[in-house]
């Protein structure tokens, strides 16, 4: 039988996971955008043009893959109709509005992937699938598999860099079987890399998400800026200095202490996948990087990453940085205010992680921490467990 798939979303990641999976003759894809005129732009591109997948590869040449999408809609009841596996591939704002839009659709025994998840996506999921939810499986990534960036939309989309391996964690409903092999399925999607690596639990993907490294890095590079414009946009990866990279290492100590300390509590739970971020590096990005002599460096000479900026306004006189890209407005409420919310409830105090949501809350014009607890008055906005009234860390484990 023909695996159907929906990719959910129409950016960079969509468009690479709709050429990736299409290049499968076996696999139908279709893609659901949401956002604005998307669906319907696709669609008339596709009438003349293919999607094509550019690959640079290291000795100078490339690899292309073209292919055609079955259909691009913004109808979720076409887009979910006969389909095995919903790959999520949009920012972690723009979850609750696609899953809303599935769920009345969505059959029993469905796949439900987040790719990424970011932190808190199975709360979110459970949350508005109700009790559909314990017919569903949701799986989470802990990253995207690729670097990528579309240069001609609904044509063209680069693929910068592959990771190596990727964390993937599956919540099986009560009521659920689902009737393919879920690791097995996805990885013959993705091709030899990344190799999946299936995590035990989700509060270890949750633990896992990648949302860490864009925060401390932001606040490392401005919190002590004069707020007059620069004149060049400063190199986002390749600029890191010490103190980013400290920050960054302090926010994955702190991860790594709540993942123990969870082990220690409930000793039913492997958190073994819970590693710091410069060994993350070094094992998932083991081919792009060149020097691994520090996480600075690890990050400095991963080719992945090569010119990526930081993300700017343009201005009268120059650039100032854009606080509401989804380095902050995706990664604090969806990412460093859900692991907070999980140290919390683990009982392990987060002092990095602190001072950086209260330096991006600010900036976002939100308030999420309070004296350092999570009772800000925007926190249902956020997808830390108490977002959604878990107030146990049993709970989580119950879901
Ligand atoms: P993107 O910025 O390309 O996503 C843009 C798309 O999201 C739009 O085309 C639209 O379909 C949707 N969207 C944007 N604003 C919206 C809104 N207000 N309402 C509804 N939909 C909206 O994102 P991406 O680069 O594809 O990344 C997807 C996820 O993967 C993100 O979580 C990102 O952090 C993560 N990620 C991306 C990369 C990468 O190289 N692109 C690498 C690692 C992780």
């Amino acid at each position: 039988r023909r695996l159907k798939i929906l990719v959910c979303g129409g950016g960079n990641g969509a468009h690479c996971m709709a050429g990736v999976a299409g290049s499968h003759a076996e696999i139908d894809v279709k893609i659901l955008s949401l956002f604005e005129d998307e669906a319907e732009r696709w669609s008339n591109i596709l009438k003349s043009n293919f999607l094509t997948v550019y690959e640079p590869l290291v000795n100078g040449g490339h690899m292309e893959i073209s292919t055609k999408p079955k259909l691009v809609t913004n109808d979720p009841e076409k887009a979910v109709e006969g389909v095995d596996i919903v790959f999520m591939v949009v920012p972690a704002f723009a979850h609750s509005q696609y899953i809303t839009a599935i769920a009345p659709f969505i059959k029993p025994n469905t796949l439900i992937v987040g790719m990424p998840g970011q932190a808190g996506f199975e709360f979110q999921c459970i949350n508005i699938l109700g009790q559909k939810s314990s017919q569903l499986a949701i799986a989470s990534f802990e990253s995207l598999p690729w670097a990528c960036r579309v240069d001609d939309f609904g044509k063209h989309v680069q693929l910068i860099g592959f990771k190596d391996v990727l964390g993937m964690s599956v919540v099986t409903g009560k009521d659920c079987k689902i009737p393919f092999p879920i690791v097995d399925t996805i990885q013959d999607i993705f091709g030899k890399k990344p190799a999946i690596n299936l995590v035990q639990n989700y509060i270890a993907i949750n633990l896992m998400a990648k949302s860490i490294i864009h925060p401390p890095l932001m606040y490392g590079h401005w919190s002590n800026w004069d707020g007059k414009p620069v004149r060049k946009k400063p190199l986002f990866y390749q600029g890191v200095d010490p103190k980013q990279a400290n920050l960054l290492s302090k926010v994955s100590d702190e991860c790594i202490l709540t993942a123990k300390k969870i082990e220690k509590l409930r000793n039913d739970l492997k958190m073994k996948d819970v590693i710091h971020i410069f060994d993350w590096y070094k094992t998932y990005y083991h081919d792009e990087i060149t020097d691994d002599s520090s996480l600075m460096m690890a990050m400095k000479t991963n080719a992945a990453y090569d010119g990526l900026l930081h993300p700017m306004k343009n201005v009268e006189g120059g650039f100032v940085p854009d606080f509401n890209y989804r380095y902050t407005r995706e990664d604090i409420p969806y990412g460093l205010v859900v692991m907070k919310g999980i140290a919390e409830l683990a009982g392990v105090p987060t002092p990095t992680m602190d001072e950086i949501i209260t330096w991006a809350q600010n900036k976002l014009g939100k308030e999420y921490l309070v004296n350092g607890r999570l009772t800000g008055k925007d926190l249902k906005e956020a997808r830390a467990p108490q977002s959604f009234g878990f107030k146990t860390l049993d709970e989580l484990f119950n879901i």
